[in-house]
């Protein structure tokens, strides 16, 4: 999973994006809502942590922008001005949640993935393909009744294909939810996860839909 931090103050922005990637995603951080706005329109991102108090365009303005391109990526807004009419006036504009700063990381961590499963549509926060059952909020993975430890990027490939029923993800649609741009991604990363994955969970768990990428074997 993939998430946008977009936060002008440098130490929260880099405590945030710290804390976020020890959960496992790949974070990307900006500074400035103009670039924020280039980012979910070229990048696919799986959620935005969105400052409302920002340089230039703020977040309001670009929760507005966002909402008006028919963009509806999940996006939590966090503020400082804690006035009832912020807070409404972000949720009115489109935010799907917020948080006040100061913001505890442990309750950001709860609503991020709160947030990710309404996205997907799931009413039950573990996730159960099949022989496999995926437990976001402690990364636990169950294959066949036994627990597999995985590495982080294991555990995140594994997660991205789970996230729907029968969802197919290419090498390079996969390479978008696990990396940001900061990362130098080999050209065959994935294929050596997918081979890992295997190894741990079995020649089956995952299977290769030729020409298009990946599945989870139902
Ligand atoms: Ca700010």
């Amino acid at each position: 999973m993939r998430i946008l931090l977009v936060e002008d103050d440098p130490m929260i922005g880099e405590s945030v994006k710290e804390w976020l990637e020890g959960d496992g995603y790949a974070v990307d951080w900006l500074q400035d809502g103009d670039s924020a706005l280039i980012a979910v329109r070229t990048t696919s991102f799986s959620l935005v942590v969105l400052d409302l108090g920002l340089p230039g365009k703020d977040g309001i303005e670009v929760l507005k922008e966002i909402r008006a391109q028919e963009n509806r990526i999940p996006i939590l807004v966090t503020t400082a001005r804690d006035t009832l009419d912020d807070r409404v006036l972000g949720l009115d504009t489109g935010a799907d949640d917020y948080l006040v700063k100061p913001f505890d990381l442990e309750e950001l961590s709860a609503r991020i993935r709160a947030l990710l499963r309404r996205s997907a549509g799931r009413a039950d926060p573990v996730i159960v393909r099949g022989k496999l059952s995926i437990n976001p909020s402690t990364r636990e993975v169950i294959y066949e009744g036994k627990p597999v430890i995985l590495s982080a990027k294991e555990y995140a490939l594994l997660a991205a294909l789970a996230e729907r029923k029968g969802l197919v993800l290419s090498r390079s649609q996969l390479e978008e939810k696990l990396y940001n741009w900061d990362s130098t991604v080999g050209s065959n990363a994935i294929e050596v996860h997918i081979h890992h994955l295997r190894k741990k969970l079995s020649e089956s768990a995952i299977k290769t839909v030729r020409g298009m990428g990946y599945v989870l074997e139902t």
